[in-house]
Parts: C-alpha cells; sequence; structure tokens
C-alpha cells in the first residue's frame, strides 16, 4: 500500500499543478488531522476524499499573483483556513504537507500555530528556512520546535517548479490541466510575467 506521506504529497502535487496554469509558482500544501494510524487513514481518505475527506482539513495553492497579497503562500491559506474551520488558532495533532521547503514566513507562521510536524517534497536552497538557508524550527529561543520529514516525492515537486521558471524563462506560459507549454509553439498568445522569475 501507498504511504500516507506520498498519498497526501500526490495531492499537493496536483494543487500546484493547478497553481501553475494560474500563473503561480507551483506550490501546494495540505494540512491533515495527525491520528494514529495512517495506513488506515489513506483507505478512508481514499473511499471518501472528493471534498468530504475527514483527514483533510484544509488545502490551497500559492495565490500570490492571483490575490495581489505578498503572503499569500500555499503555507499561510492553509493555516488560516483551518484555524477558522478548527475554530483554533493551535493546529494540534496536524500534518502539514508541502511540496518545497517553507520560506521564513511560512516557517514562522507554523511555529505560531503550534503544527507539530510538516512533510516538504524538496529543498529550497535560497529561501529555505528549515533546513536550507535558515534553520527556524531549530532555533533554541523557539518554544515550538515542529518535526520534519523530507524528501517525500522529492523529484517530482523539484521538476514540477523547474519545468514552470524553464517555461518562463523561454517566454511561455502554463496551460489548463498542469502541462507546460512554450510560445514557440505558437499556441500562446500571454507571455511571462515578469514578476515571476523572482522566486516567491
Ligand atoms: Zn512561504
Amino acid at each position: 500500500m501507498e504511504s500516507a506521506h506520498n498519498y497526501w504529497m500526490k495531492k499537493a502535487i496536483k494543487l500546484a499543478k493547478i497553481g501553475a496554469t494560474k500563473g503561480e509558482v507551483p506550490i501546494g500544501a495540505i494540512l491533515v488531522r495527525h491520528s494514529e494510524d495512517l495506513g488506515t487513514d489513506i483507505i478512508v481518505a481514499d473511499a471518501v476524499h472528493n471534498d468530504v475527506c475527514p483527514q483533510k482539513i484544509a488545502e490551497a495553492y500559492n495565490s500570490k499573483e492571483t490575490l495581489n497579497d505578498p503572503t499569500a503562500h500555499a503555507e499561510i491559506l492553509v493555516i488560516r483556513e483551518a484555524a477558522k474551520k478548527l475554530n483554533n488558532w493551535r493546529l494540534l495533532d496536524t500534518i502539514l504537507y508541502i511540496t518545497a521547503e517553507p520560506c521564513a514566513m511560512c516557517a514562522g507562521a507554523i511555529i505560531q500555530s503550534r503544527i507539530p510536524l510538516i512533510v516538504y517534497g524538496c529543498r529550497e536552497e535560497r529561501f529555505g528556512a528549515v533546513d536550507s538557508s535558515y534553520q527556524l524550527f531549530n532555533d533554541p529561543r523557539s518554544n515550538h520546535h515542529p518535526e520534519v520529514i523530507s524528501g517525500i516525492l522529492e523529484k517530482e515537486c523539484k521538476d514540477l517548479l523547474q519545468a514552470f521558471f524553464e517555461t518562463l524563462r523561454r517566454g511561455g506560459r502554463v496551460v489548463e490541466g498542469g502541462s507546460l507549454e512554450n510560445c514557440s509553439t505558437g499556441n500562446c498568445t500571454g507571455g511571462s510575467n515578469p514578476s515571476l522569475s523572482a522566486k516567491t
């Protein structure tokens, strides 16, 4: 049987791809309930995933461009929605799945919301604030130290980001369904958004 981490990361990747079709840097995040038996949970989740999955609390993709909101990273949107849904800013007994390593803003929000475990796909060497550029969760001055599992479906997560930026650099765009298309094919009427050539 597929591992729970793979299962949820695939869902997060799907979200990231939806974001890409809207011109967003493809990063997806899902917050789920943390329970003792993750294996059984997948079966339950799979059976009822569409909208009523009992495990899933909130999901989002990076929406900075769409919302014109510099704080609209996938993790922030998920944390906001989950806290509202649960009527509690402490997101205890949850797992946050993210396709890429969180930045400093998101790592801060994860600490603030007391999420106990995060699972991410690929590292973000330049802006990552969990393992790469900063190690905020290890700071002894912090009052909360989330556990981290990394490298889940790492290649898929990384390839998605690389393909997105490569297409933008070539002046292409991302088409519906999450696939990438280049302007040189003649199908592109849009053109890249220059602000996207910088990282989120
Ligand atoms: Zn972030």
